[in-house]
């Protein structure tokens, strides 16, 4: 079937699918199909394929919030990576959805817009951080969001205006849908004079990153969703669970809602009953159920 569609699709270039070397925690099986577009004609062209196949679509950004299984992801996905153009328009700071997010403040502030220097430091996408109103420091991405451009599953170019009260704590009106893409997002921001001052600014934001190990070993960031008033990373800490391991995977010694691939060995499944131990432990302790903040990817 692999090899039938493949030759179906003569505009279509398919990459090599594996997708542990994407992941930022270093696991996950491969792909049927991989696809790394970068204009937004072979976007589209990827999207109708799927359509037309009957083929699920997965978007794989900067894959720092998402755990990929180890059997891989069936139909196609598609990597953000090679559509990371940005520019400005006015106070305008248009990006499409592969842009690293840490670059694009960079960009910014160099155009003399600020307003996003908080986030200095968070890995992924800006189509990843839309996605999941990435935040940092009290700043969510939704707060300077714009407008949206997505293609929805019939492949039309779609725009959302991006209204701040439908997005919420990691929450977007994306989250949860599949079979769609968000292509290019405008952030209107403000301007500044004094660039050095925000330039500083983010980069002490992400030296308090760096300061905390976050960097030290592969992870996807916190784990759980902290619950209504408290946080999951001191509920788990609590317990003692820091540092418990299976297989490679760990609970970061520094970090209770971080688990790392602590020797790169570690397998998507090893992380997942790690992340199910946590679970069963806090709810038999404390009866929180901790809700997980990762996206799972493929078939579990
Ligand atoms: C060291 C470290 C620190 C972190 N710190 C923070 C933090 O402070 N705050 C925070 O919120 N998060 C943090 N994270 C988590 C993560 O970096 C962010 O959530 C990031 O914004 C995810 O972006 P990504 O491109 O890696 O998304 P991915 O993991 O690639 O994707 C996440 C979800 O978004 C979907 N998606 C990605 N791109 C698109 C697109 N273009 N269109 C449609 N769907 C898409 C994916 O399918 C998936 O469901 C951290 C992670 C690490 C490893």
């Amino acid at each position: 079937m692999a090899s039938n569609v493949r030759n179906q699709s003569e505009k279509i270039k398919f990459a090599d699918s594996h997708i542990a070397p994407l992941s930022q925690i270093h696991t996950g099986g491969n792909a049927e199909f991989l696809s790394r577009p970068s204009t937004l004609d072979q976007l589209e062209a990827v999207v109708s394929f799927a359509q037309r196949e009957g083929l699920d679509l997965t978007v794989l950004g900067g894959l720092s919030n998402s755990l990929v299984s180890d059997s891989g992801i069936d139909g196609v996905a598609i990597h953000t990576a090679c559509l990371n153009e940005m520019h400005t328009q006015g106070n305008l700071l248009i990006a499409q959805c592969g842009a690293s997010m840490d670059e694009l403040i960079d960009y910014a502030i160099e155009n003399g817009l600020g307003g996003l220097e908080r986030l200095g430091g968070l890995p992924g996408t800006v189509g990843g951080a839309v996605y999941g109103n990435s935040g940092a420091h009290g700043l969510y991405t939704a707060h300077h969001l714009y407008w949206v451009d997505y293609l929805d599953e019939e492949a039309n170019l779609v725009r959302l205006r991006a209204h701040r009260e439908s997005f919420s704590y990691r929450h977007s009106p994306f989250w949860g849908r599949s079979n769609m893409i968000i292509y290019e997002v405008a952030f209107l921001l403000e301007p500044i004079v004094h660039t050095n001052e925000a330039r500083q600014q983010k980069e002490q934001f992400k030296g308090q990153r760096r300061a905390k190990g976050q960097y030290l070993h592969p992870s996807i960031g916190c784990i759980f969703r902290n619950p209504d008033g408290q946080s999951a990373g001191q509920i788990i800490d609590a317990l003692g669970l820091k540092g418990t391991s299976i297989g490679g995977a760990m609970i970061a010694p520094g970090h209770a809602n971080f688990i790392i691939n602590t020797e790169g060995t570690a397998t998507s499944a090893d992380v997942k009953a790690l992340i199910d131990l946590v679970k069963e432990t806090v709810a038999e302790k404390t009866g929180i159920m901790l809700e997980e903040e990762i996206r799972y990817l493929g078939a579990w």
